[in-house]
């Protein structure tokens, strides 16, 4: 029964959405009760500009500032370890994440890292940290991780080459500044993989083993939205109105997924192929999600059928597995318009990887939330059928 299923909402961080809205970043300093900022981020984006103006803005309201920039996409634990070192020496200030994914990965990492003893898989999730995490506002560059909304950062083993997830109830975002301007220079290729990543997030969401009608209805939105803006977006990256968008987006599908229905095992092959060969996740994730929808549509058709009204190729007139399958067309469509490789083999991985990769797959927790637990051969399957 509907009401024997209890659904209980966390606190999100506060939103503060806008053009414009990274402006206010000192007072969200302030707010966390903070009077120093650690700006964590990578070289790529330092060379944009954009973390030095942010830390110009907090500087000229007297917040001290200390900036890692030494990121690396997919980051390891000797990046976690470095960025520790530096904020140890700088000592305790809120830990501001300036970027994508990798970005956020790290500082809620180094959140725990900086105020505990230890150092790489020390702070796996599942350990106890002693002190909880120093506070942490997140600013994203990017329109696709949402990771934002949740309390955990995902960072390779170099000694067991495996992601573990790095996090703690206390790294939870406080604040969120989505600015779309800071997304203005992103260029196409990432536009489409971190765009093609939300929308991967609002599909398995909508799937997972547990939903609920909160993460759906946000889910489906999103996903509308994705669909409409990213070619958009992809194709002239100084468009606003397709920036605010995609920006928007991103951040629901992430409320989404952290409204408990987690993921599913498309995060869960992602994060074992880029382990594997340092694929690009939203990349990964569109060559392997119309095969992982396909071999899930026994269980999801209604979702998916839903999932097609909201991406525009729904049918009232045709049954739902039909409009189940015109949504998986849709995405197919979608992922190969705004240019993302279309098989695994063109994305490094090779064949004898892929039983290492399904095995890794499996046992990464994100892969608990599949609609139905998926037996070794069903991954292969998938992974097969993506390669
Ligand atoms: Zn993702």
């Amino acid at each position: 029964m509907f009401g024997e299923r209890p659904l209980s909402i966390a606190p999100l961080p506060a939103l503060w959405f806008g053009l414009g809205q990274s402006e206010r970043l000192a007072e969200a300093v302030r707010l966390v009760g903070a009077s120093r900022a650690f700006l964590v981020t990578d070289a790529a984006l330092r060379h944009t500009g954009i973390p030095d103006a942010l830390a110009k803005g907090l500087r000229a309201t007297g917040i001290d500032v200390e900036i890692f920039d030494r990121v690396v996409a997919n980051p390891t634990t000797d990046t976690l370890n470095a960025a520790a070192e530096v904020l140890r020496a700088f000592g305790r200030a809120a830990v501001v994440a300036v970027g994508g994914g990798s970005s956020m990965d790290v500082a809620k990492g180094v959140a725990i890292a900086g105020v505990n003893e230890g150092s790489g898989r020390d702070f796996d999730y599942r350990n106890e940290q002693p002190v909880p995490a120093l506070a942490i506002i997140a600013v994203p560059t990017t329109s696709g991780t949402g990771s934002e909304t949740n309390a955990f950062g995902v960072i390779d083993d170099l000694e067991t080459h495996e992601k573990f997830y790095v996090g703690h109830e206390s790294v939870l975002p406080r604040v969120a500044i989505i600015d779309p301007a800071l997304t203005v220079g992103l260029p196409a290729r990432a536009t489409a993989s971190t765009g093609l990543d939300a929308l991967a997030h609002a599909i398995e969401s909508l799937a997972a083993k547990n939903p609920n009608p909160f993460a759906t209805a946000v889910a489906l939105e999103a996903a509308s939205t994705i669909a409409t803006w990213l070619p958009i977006a992809v194709e002239d990256g100084t468009n606003l109105e397709a920036r605010s968008q995609l920006a928007l987006a991103a951040h629901l599908a992430g409320v989404a997924f952290a409204s408990g229905t987690g993921l599913g095992l498309g995060h869960g092959i992602a994060h074992a192929v880029s382990a594997a060969t340092g694929a690009v996740h939203g990349e990964v994730l569109a060559a392997v999600l119309p095969h992982l929808m396909r071999s899930n549509l026994d269980l999801r058709d209604g979702a998916y059928a839903r999932l097609g009204t909201a991406l525009g190729v729904g049918d009232p007139s045709r049954s739902t597995r039909e409009n189940a399958r015109a949504a998986i067309d849709a995405v197919a469509t979608l992922a190969s318009r705004v240019g993302a490789p279309a098989t695994l083999a063109e994305q490094g991985l090779v064949a004898h990887q892929l039983d290492l990769v399904a095995v890794a797959a499996l046992r990464d927790e994100v892969t608990l939330n599949a609609p139905a637990f998926p037996t070794v051969a069903e991954v292969r399957a998938v992974l097969d059928a993506a390669f």
